[in-house]
């Protein structure tokens, strides 16, 4: 970690080495991809008009399968990808995984677009849908047919699993497995004619049915579908797998190293099988992509499963796919997480090929770090308290001023108004101090921070013996920043509001949305984990600078910690705002 917080944040250079950036060196000084082009090749060279590539040296690209919204996980693979082709000179593909047409939707691709945007990353002009290769991939099956690669297997589900069997035991073959091309052939141009109910064929890879790796025993490549899909429509009734499409995307769009998770490994030589067929059979170009694999990222206290994030929004335990309190992006974005804080969580976990847990503070430390050099200061009373200067005369107001960042002189002070009835916390006054207290109380001095000192004389009660205002007298001479007002000698230093000028709003304090660190272990139900204290919305008095706030501006409130104005609910001149992250590591501890 930095030692200077206030250090702008960059990509530390040169970059921390790491296993994939040392297999790319290696293929740069090898010359692996030199010269590679677009021509004679289909897929995405159609769009491109045939030219060569743009002067990438590598290309890497994010496949988002569009069913759900990017979260935490994915910007840990879009910062990799998108950086590595950064730091390598290299492009960055977006594309989106659409091959399974029951799943999709438009708004799921819209908000991917948005997110990687936010993050700071830049595909050009190459944004790819996987949809856009079915009839390349039709192709590719019918050559794998054609040469003895693929057969029409109509077992059911059933038979095919019972005869696939085991980790320990072989499978069987098909006794479809011997059919001849030409019968394989005319079964599955019937089976993309729509000749046949789902679940009746499968086309599967002719690969070994004993082999040790069990997805080497022929996969299934193509299944039927009777579906509408939401960019190709009624066009298809077979779709392919997405172990089949997965690689002829990389292959088609010339990606160099094709990064994915940890999960894929046992994968990977079906990768490579499938692509050097089609290279034999002069579909594809080598030299073809390279599959490597890295630990996805996990994290304490969240749960980063698309099914679980549905279920969370749809029966709303939490309000939208954009709630301040989920892992998604849009939700970060909303707590007013940024997005060079992601990028530099991306630099600090760094990448492994071995899993691991990384804590929720982590990912918490590096938006405070980026907050902490950016954001400006600014005084907000959450608990607020009425403080009466009984000797500062009624109807009088005047100036005082408050550096804007305490590292950057450079942005400025602003005027904060002083007057005779101040808004304190709550908890910077008692009538019994415990020792070592050097806030208000009965007889104690304290500096009103940036103005005052003052000292206190005592308070008022309600019947219950609830404290309802405190009173206090000001020494005129001790204003901050005027001659002589180092005099005073005090410990305390409380921030403050003008009670007649305070803006008051509605703050959310958002929390952990769990309270275990790995929700549901142990066979619970992960909703039972959920943190009751999630979201508290309190009525606070904010310093009148803050009325202006544009929705997005984010602050910290001192000793409070960072705030943001909400993007969706902030109307002008009434912004409201979301807490993004507590100054100090709070979690667990009473005073929060
Ligand atoms: P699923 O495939 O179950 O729908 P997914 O989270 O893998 O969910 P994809 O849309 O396939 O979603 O993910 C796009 C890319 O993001 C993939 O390359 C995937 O490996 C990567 N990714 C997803 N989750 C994580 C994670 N937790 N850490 C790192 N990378 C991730
Ligand atoms: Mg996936």
């Amino acid at each position: 970690m930095s030692k200077d917080k206030n250090a702008p944040v960059a990509a530390p250079t040169p970059p921390v080495s790491n296993f994939i950036r040392q297999i790319i060196e290696a293929d740069l000084a090898a010359g692996k991809h030199a010269g590679v082009t677009w021509a004679g090749q289909p897929g995405p060279a159609a769009a491109h008009a045939g030219a060569p590539l743009d002067s990438a040296r590598i290309r890497t690209r994010f496949p988002p399968e569009p069913n759900g919204y990017l979260h935490i996980g994915h910007a840990k693979s879009i910062c990799l990808n998108f950086g590595l082709a950064r730091d390598y000179a290299g492009a960055c593909h977006l594309r989106f995984d659409d091959t399974n047409p029951e799943k999709e939707e438009q708004e799921y691709v819209d908000s991917i677009i948005e997110s990687v945007r936010w993050l700071g990353f830049d595909w050009g002009p190459n944004e790819y849908f996987a949809s856009d290769y079915f009839d390349f991939m039709y192709e590719a099956a019918q050559y794998l047919i054609r040469s003895g690669h693929a057969y029409v297997d109509s077992q059911s589900a059933e038979e095919m699993r019972a005869s696939r069997g085991t980790l320990t035991e072989p499978g069987k073959d098909s006794p479809f497995r011997s059919r001849s091309a030409e019968e394989n052939l005319d079964l599955f141009r019937r089976m993309e004619a729509g000749e046949f109910p789902d679940g009746t064929h499968v086309l599967r890879a002719k690969i070994d049915m004993a082999s040790p790796n069990i997805n080497l025993r022929d996969p299934v490549l193509y299944r039927i579908r009777h579906a509408a899909h939401h960019r190709a429509g009624d066009t298809w009734n077979v779709y392919p797998m997405y172990t089949f499409a997965h690689p002829i995307e990389d292959a088609l769009e010339r990606i160099t190293h094709s990064i994915c998770t940890l999960e894929f490994e046992d994968q990977r030589p079906f990768y490579d099988w499938l692509l050097d067929k089609l290279a034999e059979g002069g579909l594809l170009a080598r030299p073809l992509p390279q599959q490597i694999e890295f630990a996805r990222l996990n994290l304490s206290y969240v749960v980063l499963s698309k099914r679980k994030l549905i279920q969370l929004v749809q029966e709303r335990h939490v309000d939208g796919w954009d709630d301040p309190r989920l892992p998604t992006l849009a939700g970060a974005r909303r707590r007013g997480y940024t997005p060079e804080g992601f990028r530099l969580f991306a630099e600090r976990i760094g990448v492994a090929k071995a899993d691991s847990w990384i804590d929720y503070g982590v990912l918490e430390e590096c938006m405070r770090d980026d907050l902490n050099a950016r954001a400006e200061r600014r005084v907000a009373v959450l608990d607020p308290l009425k403080l009466v200067i009984d000797n500062y005369p009624a109807g009088q107001e005047e100036e005082c001023f408050a550096p804007n960042h305490p590292q950057l002189p450079e942005l400025g002070k602003r005027a904060m108004p002083f007057s005779r009835e101040l808004w304190i916390e709550r908890e910077d006054f008692t009538e019994n101090p415990p020792k070592g207290y050097f806030r208000l109380f009965p007889g104690n001095s304290v500096r009103l921070r940036y103005g005052y000192v003052v000292k206190c004389t005592g308070c008022e009660k309600d019947a219950a013996g609830n404290v309802t205002a405190v009173h206090c007298e000001y020494f005129p001479d001790s204003k901050s920043g005027t001659p002589g007002a180092d005099a005073y000698k005090v410990k305390g230093n409380l921030h403050w509001v003008s009670a007649q000028h305070a803006y008051r709003c509605e703050v959310r304090l958002y929390d952990r949305l769990f309270r275990e660190p790995n929700p549901g272990a142990g066979g619970r139900d992960y909703l039972e984990d959920l943190n009751p204290d999630s979201k508290r919305v309190i009525s606070v008095c904010l310093e009148p600078a803050l009325q202006d706030a544009r929705p997005e501006a984010r602050f910290q409130f001192e000793r409070h910690g960072y705030f943001v104005a909400d993007r969706i609910d902030s109307m002008p001149g009434a912004p409201v705002f979301n807490r993004t992250v507590t100054l100090k590591e709070s979690w667990g501890k009473v005073d929060k």
